[in-house]
């Protein structure tokens, strides 16, 4: 602004330095009105058709219909006709790994904000550095510390063993005393220590998310567990006692034995009956958080033409994050053909997500950072997609990635919604996603507290 450009200097003239960077702050560009646009607002609302954001600093001020709201006197104005506005998309599991330019690319996709869930901090250090020496204020950043597992964990170098509930409370304090705003448990955990962790995550008021998968989900939701990691961590909920102890088992003696095992569990699970219902009553009744990372399961049916599942078009784990094997190839050698049984699973997956929904669980998305059928930094639209394909509407799909997505951060109040006095985390698309959930790929344009971010740049990454 050329007023505050002046005005900064003559205040800085023959100032301290403390008064001067003082005065620097107080400049503040004009009001930024965006006009002429399709706005939605994250919550679930249909659409305005033609609508104004009016943004002041970081903040969200004003939203509605043209009619209803006023441009500001001073006010930069910015015409996005033919655009949908929509919040930022929140990626509620993202593992940074040893590739923190993958968040920017993320970033440059409309992900404005992301929780890694098992992480140690050090991990961040590059991408806080990039994000400091770019001047540019995102992606927010929401960390769990490491994963708190139990003896032979399932991601060593990601994790902390606790060997019972008092290790594993400290572990969770240590965790909380570092920055950690949610804390994950991690399977191999029994269910003492489980509970030790989210007791902590209670008494701090931050939300306790967990991979169960050998855990019983309704034994730690009534304990006051908030959110679920993985649709398939509901596997051993719904079978039989017998047949989830086999599972068990298996799992425990070979952390490798869940990568084929969940298909199996998912493909031979009944849906509608005991073991289910239970579990949609304690959905119901608890309402948790569902992050159900869709796309790093998905498995596609055999191919008429050929033998064997759709290969994935990448290299991508074939479970949670890590190496794992890539799916296997078509039947040879007299071993059997699993792609049909592992499409299976996943139809049941996918089926099991929309229930839990109408059950009550509040669904969320989490991209998982690289799976089988999206490109790099794209899991998060896969997800959205799959949302769609599983019975979700589009504009539910859309509050999975924003509104519901801050909820489950505990940020429900100032992030992931477009409404005044939130956090200007938008995104603009070229085509409307509320129609055809797809449209989330035409992100064109993604601002961050207030700021334009170079998207060109970053899709780079
Ligand atoms: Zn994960």
């Amino acid at each position: 602004m050329e007023s505050g450009s002046r005005l900064r200097a003559t205040a800085c003239t023959g100032m301290a330095v403390a008064l001067c960077v003082a005065a620097a702050a107080t400049q503040q560009p004009p009001p930024l009105a965006v006009v002429n646009v399709r706005i939605i607002d994250g919550t679930g609302a249909a659409a305005i058709e033609d609508g104004r954001i009016v943004i002041d600093g970081d903040r969200i001020v004003r939203v509605g219909p043209a009619a209803t709201t006023a441009i500001p006197s001073g006010a930069e104005t910015v015409d996005l006709s033919g655009r949908t506005v929509m919040p930022g998309l929140i990626d509620s599991h993202f593992h940074i790994e040893n590739d923190p330019k993958l968040a920017l690319r993320q970033l440059s996709h409309g992900v404005t904000a992301f929780r890694d869930p098992g992480q140690w901090d050090e991990q961040f250090v590059e991408l806080r550095r990039i994000i400091v020496e770019d001047g540019i204020p995102g992606p927010r950043i929401f960390t769990t510390g490491p994963h708190i597992d139990g003896d032979n964990p399932a991601y060593p170098a990601d994790s902390v063993v606790a060997r019972d509930a008092e290790e594993a409370r400290r572990h969770a304090e240590a965790s909380v005393a570092r920055g950690a705003s949610a804390l994950k448990i991690y399977y191999r955990l029994p269910f003492a220590a489980a509970k030790a962790v989210i007791d902590v995550c209670q008494a701090h008021g931050i939300p306790c998310t967990a991979h169960l998968e050998l855990l019983d989900a309704r034994e730690l939701i009534a304990a006051g567990l908030h959110g679920i990691e993985h649709v398939t961590s509901f596997g051993i909920s719904l079978v039989p006692r017998r047949e989830a102890e086999a599972y068990r088992q298996a799992v425990l003696a070979s952390n490798d034995a869940r990568r084929d095992g969940r298909y199996r569990v998912f493909a031979g699970a009944d849906l509608e009956g005991p073991f289910a219902q239970a579990l949609y009553g304690t959905l119901r009744e608890r309402k948790p958080f569902l992050d159900a990372t869709l796309a790093v399961f998905e498995r596609r049916p055999p191919s008429p033409t050929g033998v064997g599942g759709t290969s994935p078009p990448s290299a991508a784990p074939n479970g949670v994050a890590g190496s794992a094997p890539p799916p296997a190839p078509a039947a040879a050698g007299g071993q059997p053909d699993l792609a049909p049984m592992r499409a299976a699973g996943f139809a049941k997956m996918k089926q099991l997500t929309r229930r839990a929904a109408t059950e009550g669980a509040r669904v969320v998305v989490g991209g998982h950072t690289e799976v089988p059928f999206a490109g790099r930094g794209e899991a998060p639209w896969r997800e959205m997609e799959l949302l769609v394909e599983s019975g979700f509407s589009p504009l539910e799909a859309i509050s999975a990635a924003t509104a519901t997505a801050a909820a489950f951060l505990y940020r429900g109040t100032e992030l992931g919604s477009l409404r005044p006095g939130f956090a200007a985390d938008l995104i603009v698309l070229g085509a409307p996603p509320d129609r055809d959930i797809s449209a989330i790929r035409t992100v064109e344009r993604v601002m961050v507290a207030g700021r334009w971010i170079d998207v060109a740049k970053y899709r780079q990454y």
